[in-house]
């Protein structure tokens, strides 16, 4: 029998960046991911760099590490990420004023330019001059993120890991101590096991009666096939509604509204945004909403209508174009940047999830946590510790 020295849960860019740092370290690693065709959030992520957006000394030096390890990340992993750096623009409605808006940007490591209707124009001519006062101007980087999560994974397989595609149903248990996981055709043994399976970490550990303040939306985005035009910059709202979202999980885990899924739906926001990838196709979205059930099906039908109808007031040449708009859970948490580390009450499993800043944050702290998990110190790890 094979006894692993991890175990990773889930293929998205957390389970694959640390997939492929633990094997760094010459650990012997299983990466169970359930999806042989990837549809995750990884996936359909814009892939953006939000390394500006630091409001305390831990969130700017993993902001400044992030970005970093991103323009270096293609040579590390010999292969493309398709890393970038360009403008994110973020636009202010025709009723409200640029410069009020940037004071909220204040407690931010890089504070934004304001930019008004015709500068931006300038940038971005694909935007509607009627519709906006100005914009917000910010350094950013982008990547396109599930090329990124292959490119870990290929490194992984370099590094001697092994990729199988089952779906862990359970852990194997004695008494508290978890020592590997039960798929759906097989029983893997392992040392140490690791939860990175986005959206649903919550409902898996759940499932084996293991709580965990790591929680999910449904999001929506249109996916069009590549276009002639050339979009300049990453577009985005400089009100984000997606954020305020968030929040509404505190009010549910207060009222244990996570433990009861049904279908009612709690909030539902939409940030009217785009970005274009190496191959000129766009994303557009993005529709987020908090559903306790992760199972729900949303009415796919009506979030493409609703997401063309706001790129048309913004992008107007962009609200047209074909596309297949999907469906997929993203995990985030309410008390930290990410759910990381080892649960208190159990031996031999960890929590790697729930993510903010998912991009820029996880492959750093990717890094750090092999180092730590190799009995190096990291301050870093320790004080997000569970
Ligand atoms: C439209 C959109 C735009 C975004 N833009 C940005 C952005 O610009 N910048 C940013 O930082 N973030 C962004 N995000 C968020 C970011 O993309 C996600 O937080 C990140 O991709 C999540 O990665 P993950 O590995 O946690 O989860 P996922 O990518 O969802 O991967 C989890 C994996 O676990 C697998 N899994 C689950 N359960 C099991 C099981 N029981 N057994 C085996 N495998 C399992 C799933 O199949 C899945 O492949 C965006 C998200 C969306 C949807």
């Amino acid at each position: 029998m094979t006894t692993y020295d991890w175990i990773v849960i889930g293929g998205g860019i957390t389970g694959s960046a640390l997939a492929y740092e633990l094997s760094t370290k010459s650990l012997k690693v299983l990466l169970l991911e359930k999806d042989i065709q990837a549809d995750n959030a990884t996936v359909y992520s814009y892939g953006g760099l939000a390394y500006w957006s630091g409001t305390t000394p831990l969130t700017r030096q993993l902001g400044q590490e992030g970005i970093e390890l991103h323009r270096n990340l293609a040579t590390e992993l010999d292969a493309d990420t398709e890393f970038c750096e360009l403008d994110l623009l973020l636009t202010v409605n025709a009723d409200n004023n640029p410069a009020i808006i940037a004071k909220n940007f204040k407690q931010f490591a890089i504070q934004p330019e304001i930019l008004n209707t015709q500068e931006a124009c300038q940038l971005e001519p694909l935007l509607n001059h009627k519709a906006i006062s100005g914009v917000l101007k910010l350094p950013h980087g982008q990547v396109n993120a599930q090329k990124t999560a292959l490119a870990y994974q290929q490194a992984l397989t370099r590094n001697n890991g092994i990729i199988k595609y089952e779906n862990v149903t359970d852990f194997v248990r004695q008494q508290n101590e978890i020592q590997g996981v039960i798929t759906t055709d097989n029983t893997y043994h392992a040392a140490n096991t690791v939860v990175c399976a986005g959206g649903l970490t919550h409902s898996l550990l759940k499932k084996s009666g293991i709580p965990s303040k790591t929680y999910f939306t449904h999001a929506q985005v249109i996916k069009t096939a590549p276009i002639d035009l050339k979009l300049n910059s990453i577009i985005m709202p400089a009100i984000q509604e997606r954020f305020i979202l968030e929040d509404t999980g505190k009010d549910l885990e207060e009222k244990s509204a996570w433990e009861y899924p049904d279908n009612e739906i709690v909030k539902s926001i939409l940030d009217a945004g785009a970005v274009q990838l190496d191959d000129r196709s766009l994303f557009l979205g993005q529709i987020s909403t908090i559903i306790t059930n992760p199972h729900y099906t949303p009415d796919i039908a009506k979030a493409e209508q609703q997401i063309r109808q706001s790129i048309a007031q913004i992008l107007p040449e962009l609200a047209n174009i074909p596309g297949t708009c999907h469906h997929c859970l993203v995990a985030f948490n309410t008390e930290k940047i990410a759910t990381i580390g080892n649960l208190s009450n159990l031996q031999g499993i960890y929590l790697f999830s729930g993510f903010t800043s998912t991009i820029v944050f996880a492959p750093p702290l990717a890094k750090r946590f092999a180092n730590w998990v190799a009995g190096e110190t990291e301050p870093i790890i320790e004080q997000l510790n569970l």
